[in-house]
């Protein structure tokens, strides 16, 4: 019996919403805000009747605080589930505090405008304290910890896929099948193909920022970076086959490399195909991905921003996309004083996820992890109050969740090794 506010009707929060709507049980009343209010009431719209959940809309705009903290005050939710993009997650936090209220989001704090001098500053002593140059960080997150315990609320951060999931695999490890974890490899392939030369599985703008950034990994307590794409391995993927994947840097190595004691290196590697990475460079080289305003016929434009609406809306490929994904986590180390090594991972089916939820994988690999990370919270499974990431709570109910609603996931001892 819960009452949520969710924020963004994107490809992803469309999942979430839905796969929420199927556990009316749990989710027995659903705000659905966002900008765009449309979005909402046509989600709404195809849901009514099909769900016990007692849906309402708002439009809100959570960059402002205001507007955020009227709205939450009027609905009284006991969650909000950030579910827009990853800049309104402070604005959004400060809104859940002053308002006393549970937060989750899928992906950690960054900010819209990267040329902002006062956020510059601090980025750039992070860049040469920590070694790694990617616009987000867990900082400014980690530091609502103190006033979320005090106010006796909780916040999990990153309950998507990647982040999310491979954080509770690597809880999972940690509690059931290592003494110690010596390195783990997280390897995202997404076998699908929608058919365009280009475009990108979930919000443009986020992706594209993300993968034309330098890649870095975790080695021996500290960030080794590299240039963008510079580290590429071949992996013969379960259920997809052989994929060319690249070093990225990700999110979840800031959190796992302080949650997983003695971890001694941490990757992240991503599938792409030549086309992708061909178009890409190209908009790189012709200033297309930069965060930078310019004057274009009297008016100020973000050439990253102008793309994103020049690009196939991610939320409309499901009914084209075919093929699967597989995102996991290679694991080595010991057990019982013998060297070991696992590998858990998920295969998704992009047909399978629009025949059940009319969305392609990426964004149901995502939106299903958002619903049982609020599953969690609302069932009391996961009770602390504080700002935590998934790996920082038992992963039991949560690995037992993903099996129930959609992700299910295996474990194959002895698996190839990443070089
Ligand atoms: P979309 O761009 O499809 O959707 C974003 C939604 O947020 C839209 O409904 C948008 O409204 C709304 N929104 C944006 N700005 C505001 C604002 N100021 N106020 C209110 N609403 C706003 O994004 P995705 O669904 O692809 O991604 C959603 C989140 O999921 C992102 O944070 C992304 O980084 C994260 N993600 C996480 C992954 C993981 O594995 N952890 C993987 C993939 C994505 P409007 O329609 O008006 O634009």
């Amino acid at each position: 019996m819960a009452k949520v506010l969710v924020i963004g009707c994107g490809g992803v929060a469309q999942v979430a919403i839905k796969k929420c709507c199927m556990l009316d049980e749990v989710f027995t009343e659903m705000c659905i805000a966002s900008r765009t209010v449309s979005k909402c009431d046509e989600l709404k719209r195809q849901l009514e009747g099909k769900t016990k959940t007692k849906l309402t809309t708002a439009k809100v705009n959570a960059d402002d605080k205001g507007e955020l903290c009227a709205l939450i005050k009027s609905y009284k939710p006991e969650l909000v589930m950030n579910i827009a993009l990853p800049y309104q997650d402070l604005t959004i936090m400060d809104a859940c505090l002053e308002c006393g209220v549970n937060y989750m989001d899928t992906a950690n704090y960054e900010p819209e405008d990267t040329s902002d001098p006062k956020w510059r500053e601090r980025y750039e002593k992070r860049c040469e304290k920590e070694g790694f140059s990617a616009y987000f960080d867990y900082s400014y997150q980690w530091e609502y910890a103190e006033k979320f315990k005090k106010a006796g609320l909780t916040a999990l951060l990153g309950s998507g896929f990647d982040p999310g999931v491979t954080q509770a695999y690597c809880a999972y490890a940690q509690k059931h099948l290592f003494d110690k974890i010596e390195t783990i490899d997280i390897l995202d392939c997404n076998g699908g193909d929608h058919g365009y030369p280009f475009a990108t599985n979930f919000n443009p703008e986020i992706n594209l920022r993300e993968v034309s950034a330098p890649g870095s990994y975790w080695e021996n307590g500290k960030w080794v970076e590299v240039p963008a794409m510079s580290i590429k391995r071949e992996y013969d993927f379960d259920g997809v086959g052989k994929k060319d994947m690249y070093l990225l840097h990700h999110e979840e190595i800031e959190s796992l490399a302080k949650n997983i004691k003695g971890v001694k290196r941490i990757r992240f590697f991503m599938t792409f195909g030549q086309s992708y990475l061909t178009h890409m460079k190209c908009l790189e080289n012709v200033g297309m991905l930069s965060t930078e305003p310019i004057m274009f016929e009297g008016r100020e434009i973000v050439p990253i921003q102008f793309l994103k609406a020049l690009l196939p809306d991610p939320a409309s490929l499901g009914p084209r996309t075919k093929g699967k994904t597989n995102i996991g986590c290679i694991f080595t180390g010991e057990k019982d004083g013998k060297k070991k090594t696992a590998y858990i991972y998920n295969i998704c089916d992009h047909e399978e996820c629009f025949k059940e939820v009319g969305s392609q994988a990426v964004a149901y690999t995502t939106g299903v992890p958002a619903m049982i990370g609020a599953l969690m919270l609302l069932t009391g499974k996961w009770d602390k109050a504080g700002v935590y990431t998934v790996e920082e709570f038992d992963p039991d109910p949560y690995m037992d969740a993903l099996n129930k609603y959609g992700l299910p996931w295996q474990i194959c001892e002895n698996p190839v090794l990443v070089d």
